[in-house]
């Protein structure tokens, strides 16, 4: 079985990340969505809320399950036996970046990395400005998947 690892913050889940993981699944059997743990930056949402949007957002595809981790992505991915790393790309910048961490992912560990490029009117759509624009109380509905919208709507405004 094919099983990639689609890693990120997903600080929160966005319209871009759900459109790499659905075309992935044309590729790969299963995908899981590990949502990395990072001790040092505290995000807008909480590990749970992340987790659930992830759920919510796929409840209808078990071909897609979502974990947490912390430590080096390629040994988690290892560990629950994915074969390949997902990663999503929207601009060179993210080429450059990607690229090196690519490397070194498959030098450490043989894990090979596939890329999809970004549907276009995907392009300017990433978590950093999710989250501004519902920290000033904006309307960021249509960056974020339908299934989470109300909810992401709802903990936004009790902040
Ligand atoms: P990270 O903190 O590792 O960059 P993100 O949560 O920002 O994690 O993103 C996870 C993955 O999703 C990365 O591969 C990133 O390039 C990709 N991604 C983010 N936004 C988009 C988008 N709008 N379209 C396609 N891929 C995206």
């Amino acid at each position: 079985m094919n099983k990639a690892i689609f890693p990120g913050s997903f600080d929160p889940f966005t319209v871009g990340h759900e459109n790499i993981v659905l075309r992935g699944l044309n590729i790969f059997d299963h995908i899981v969505v590990a949502v990395g743990i990072n001790s040092e930056k505290r995000g807008m949402f909480t590990m749970e809320q992340r987790l659930h949007f992830i759920k919510e957002t796929f409840k209808n595809e078990p071909r897609v399950t979502v974990e947490t981790y912390s430590g080096l992505t390629v040994e988690f991915a290892q560990k629950i036996g994915c074969t390949h790393i997902l990663r999503g790309l929207r601009t060179s910048a993210d080429f450059e970046f990607e690229r090196a961490i690519a490397q070194v992912n498959k030098q450490m560990s043989g894990l090979d990395t596939s890329f999809l490029l970004c549907v276009p009117e995907h392009t300017p759509v990433n978590s950093s400005i999710v989250r501004d624009i519902l920290l000033h109380h904006g309307d960021a509905s249509m960056y974020v998947p339908k299934a989470i919208r109300a909810e992401i709507r709802r903990i936004a405004k009790q902040r």
